[in-house]
């Protein structure tokens, strides 16, 4: 597309790169010594975002997403190319998306060195994110092992409180409604946490499908199950008084878009990572033990298993 579009909008100086946005490539030098860590995430009009949601927000939400899936793995984000495609290009709105894209990535020492900009009937934006993290200490999904704590950071189902709200399938006070919304809007990437768990935790991954649905990839993937209180599981203030509400609890067990991280570790560890996380300011909690059968449980405060209607989205799901 323009050229003087990708010159106005997207280009920028990249001390971290040898070559930045202009030339057919980009050109990098990794830090000497260092894995790259590389994860793509795509956003489609109508999928993952509505026709009247706010172009700064979805340049926000475009650059998370990405940087979550590095937060995940303990990598440090380095560098990052974007793909876009629109139906027309209007300056202001594309102003207004860079400006909430490079906050976020700017946020994370992320320098956007390419993409590819085109015309389409749907706006889509895709970005690719590369990271650093020092070989073999990535957190993978794999590493869990039965006997370990699971947690959590943050608060659980703020943006799926927010989505049943919105979508009517939820009565909120307006009030209480206010303080989750933004979650889903302006989701905050762990990258800092995650950073700081590397060494510590033994498996990592971000909640975008559902607290079960993503934990239930590193049981599957470390071949192990677990246990999960869901009394201990840390909400959103504002969603205390509806817990009651089927839609309420399915929105923490089974609500994706958090952008919280999930992850196991040691008993051991406890107080290391109690003490990472609060050097970066960030909360987390523990709500269960993995073991060595596998499945997820839920208990209630009697100890009951409770049902956990729907494990996540699938987006190829009939
Ligand atoms: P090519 O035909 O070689 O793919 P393009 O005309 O697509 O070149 O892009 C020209 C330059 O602008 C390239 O360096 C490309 O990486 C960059 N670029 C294109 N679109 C974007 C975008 N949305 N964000 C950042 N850089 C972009
Ligand atoms: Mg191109």
């Amino acid at each position: 597309m323009e050229f003087d579009l990708i010159a106005r909008h997207f280009t920028r100086a990249t001390p971290g790169a040898v070559l930045g946005v202009g030339d057919d490539c980009a050109l990098v030098s990794p830090t000497p010594g260092k894995q790259l860590a590389v994860t793509t995430d795509l956003l489609i009009e109508g999928r993952h975002f509505m026709p009247q949601d706010g172009p700064a927000g979805l340049g926000h939400k475009t650059a998370a997403v990405n940087l979550s899936d590095l937060a995940a793995m303990g990598a440090t984000p380095r560098w990052a190319t974007l793909q876009i495609a629109l139906p027309a290009a209007d300056d202001a709105w594309l102003a207004a998306y860079a400006r909430g894209l490079f906050r976020m990535l700017d946020g994370h020492g992320c320098e956007l060195v390419g993409g590819d900009t085109t015309r389409a009937d749907v706006r889509t934006f895709g970005l690719t994110v590369i990271g650093e993290i020092d070989p073999g200490r990535a957190l993978t999904r794999s590493g869990a092992r039965p006997g370990e704590d699971v947690w959590v950071s943050g608060a659980i189902g703020s943006a799926a409180l927010a989505l049943a709200y919105r979508q009517g399938r939820l009565f909120m006070e307006q009030i209480h409604a206010a303080q989750v919304l933004p979650a889903l809007y302006l989701p905050t990437p762990r990258v800092e946490l995650g950073r700081a768990l590397v060494g510590l935790a033994s498996a990592a991954i971000d909640i975008s499908d559902g607290l079960c649905a993503d934990l239930g990839h590193i049981l599957a993937r470390s071949g192990v199950g677990a246990e999960l209180d869901f009394a201990a599981v840390p909400v959103p203030e504002a969603a205390r008084g509806y817990l009651h509400e089927a839609a309420a609890i399915e929105a923490v067990l089974a609500g994706g878009d958090d952008y919280e991280l999930c992850f196991t570790a040691p008993a051991p560890q406890r107080a290391a990572i109690e003490a990472a996380a609060a050097a970066v300011g960030v909360r987390v909690t523990r709500i269960g033990t993995t073991r060595a059968r596998a499945g997820l449980d839920v208990r209630d405060a009697q100890g009951k298993v409770m049902p956990v209607a729907r494990t996540g989205y699938d987006h190829f799901a009939t």
